[in-house]
């Protein structure tokens, strides 16, 4: 029954209980798909390891680094250890482990001698990729051992991308070339790639990564490259769920979405998807399943197409973190964002893709989203980026910077049911509203609140929506 390919995140192949569900996962499906492909990340914590290791070779603190790089190869090997190999099996991925290891320590070394070297992007995408190569390996002999023909394969010879380091793009007509000459083959063998998520590399062969949660865009890159049918996403939650279960306890799985609305949701926080992977996906209407991978028998969450009439409102609140920025003056703002987006891209090399604004007569107000994948710390790098370009500009004096929180109410056409955003503010009475702005999606509505506020604002509209849900007791009936 056609192919499909599965991703399998930090959480699912982290320890040896979550590596026995993934593998009961492939067996099944390997009966029940003609050609299967699996996209793996990092074990969970490995990659912010890594990147804290390449920090530290950057600082020249040799101690620091190798003191990373010990205890990662303890993790792996103690894994490996707790998996049901043969000693074949296992002596070789042990020696895998190392090889990939030292080779790593060695970068970092180079790192520590010059840390002023230019190319110094490249070579941090070098240390942080190893985490993929590593659990490619170990999930490919586990296969192996039961009687599947489980190969570990580097992205870095089918992702062809350009060189923007640490947030890298994929050529896609070189990566459907390599992915036609070196793949595609494979499965016709009845193969079970095990493709290492986040990586690629240049034309020229040089190791880049695609953004922090890149695995997910790994799987979408290869799934439209071999035509799949389905992407099964494989993570350590039910599905994608109304809010953060982290901010909100009752928060509850949606079970079907539009690539519309699962991309407002990525893009406005939920981390639960890399918000590049679905664009491609909706272009080629592969449908995707959020799954997981300890409750397999629970549906999860249906990402496709969905017809106008299965829009039912709201659906999901995100939140994410910001910066606003104030003055006391009223014009043109093409100055100020052109500043943001130099600022942005020095810290996350991203470029500011959304700007919620809005003046008075008085006052100017605009307001950025910090990108879900540059990571927590980024707000204040972003900010601090960003005061000293206004004082470079001589701007300083006029605007005044201050951490945000943006929450998106998400669903499918909210401008056309107006009293959406009439509700959200009336349950939001007693909170200031910063700024609102609409999608062009129209998929999201944002309001931009200040941090102290955000939290029991979120509850608040999860509570509204939750009460809105097919089943809840004050659901409309009709
Ligand atoms: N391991 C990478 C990260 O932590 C990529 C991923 O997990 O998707 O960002
Ligand atoms: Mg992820």
């Amino acid at each position: 029954m056609g192919t499909l390919v599965m991703k399998f995140g930090g959480a699912s192949v982290g320890a040896a209980p979550a590596l026995t569900q993934v593998l009961g996962i492939v067996l099944q499906e390997h009966e029940r798909w003609d050609n299967l492909l699996l996209v793996v990340s990092a074990l969970d914590g490995v990659t912010d390891a890594l990147l804290e290791a390449a920090h530290l070779a950057q600082l020249s603190n040799r101690r620091g680094y190798r003191r990373i790089v010990a205890t990662l190869r303890l993790r792996h090997l103690s894994l490996v250890e707790q998996l049901p190999l043969g000693v074949t099996e296992r002596n070789a991925l042990q020696a895998d482990i190392d090889r990939l290891l030292f080779d790593m320590l060695d970068t970092c070394q180079s790192l520590a001698d010059n840390p002023a070297n230019p190319r110094i992007h490249a070579v941090i995408d070098r240390i942080i990729g190893v985490g993929e190569r590593l659990a490619a390996r170990i999930v490919a002999a586990l296969l192996r051992q039961n009687n599947l023909r489980g190969v570990a394969i580097d992205a870095t010879d089918l992702i062809v991308t350009d060189t923007a380091f640490g947030n890298a793009t994929p050529q896609m007509a070189l990566t459907r070339q390599r992915i036609a000459q070196h793949l595609v083959p494979m499965l016709t063998r009845d193969i079970i790639p095990v493709i290492t998520g986040f990586i690629g590399a240049t034309e020229t062969g040089q190791p880049t990564t695609l953004g922090r949660g890149g695995s997910d865009y790994t799987a979408s890159i290869i799934a439209v490259a071999v035509e799949a049918d389905e992407v099964w996403m494989w993570t350590g939650v039910d599905g994608i769920m109304t809010t953060d279960p982290n901010e909100v306890s009752d928060a509850q799985v949606i079970p079907l979405l539009s690539y519309d609305e699962v991309a407002e949701l990525a893009y406005f926080g939920a981390r639960i998807l890399h918000p590049r992977m679905i664009g491609p996906l909706r272009e080629h209407r592969i449908p995707l399943w959020v799954k997981n991978v300890f409750r397999p028998r629970e549906a999860g969450t249906l990402i496709r197409e969905t017809e106008p009439s299965s829009a039912q409102g709201v659906k999901a609140v995100t939140i994410i973190n910001g910066l606003g920025l104030t003055a006391a003056y009223s014009g043109p703002l093409t100055a100020i964002s052109a500043l943001i987006d130099e600022a942005l891209f020095e810290t996350t090399s991203s470029r500011t893709e959304v700007m919620i604004s809005a003046q008075s007569s008085y006052h100017s107000f605009v307001c950025f989203v910090i990108p879900t994948s540059a990571g927590p710390e980024a707000v204040q790098a972003t900010q601090a980026a960003l005061e000293a370009a206004l004082a470079r500009h001589k701007m300083a004096a006029e605007w005044k910077v201050s951490p945000v929180s943006i929450i998106t109410v998400i669903g499918q056409h909210l401008n056309s049911h107006t009293h959406v955003a009439a509700e959200v503010l009336k349950v939001l009475k007693d909170v200031r509203v910063l700024g609102l702005s609409q999608g062009p999606t129209s998929c999201g509505l944002s309001l931009v609140l200040a941090p102290e506020e955000a939290e029991r604002a979120l509850r608040q509209i999860h509570t509204m929506i939750v009460s809105k849900r097919p089943g809840s007791a004050q659901a409309p009936t009709a």
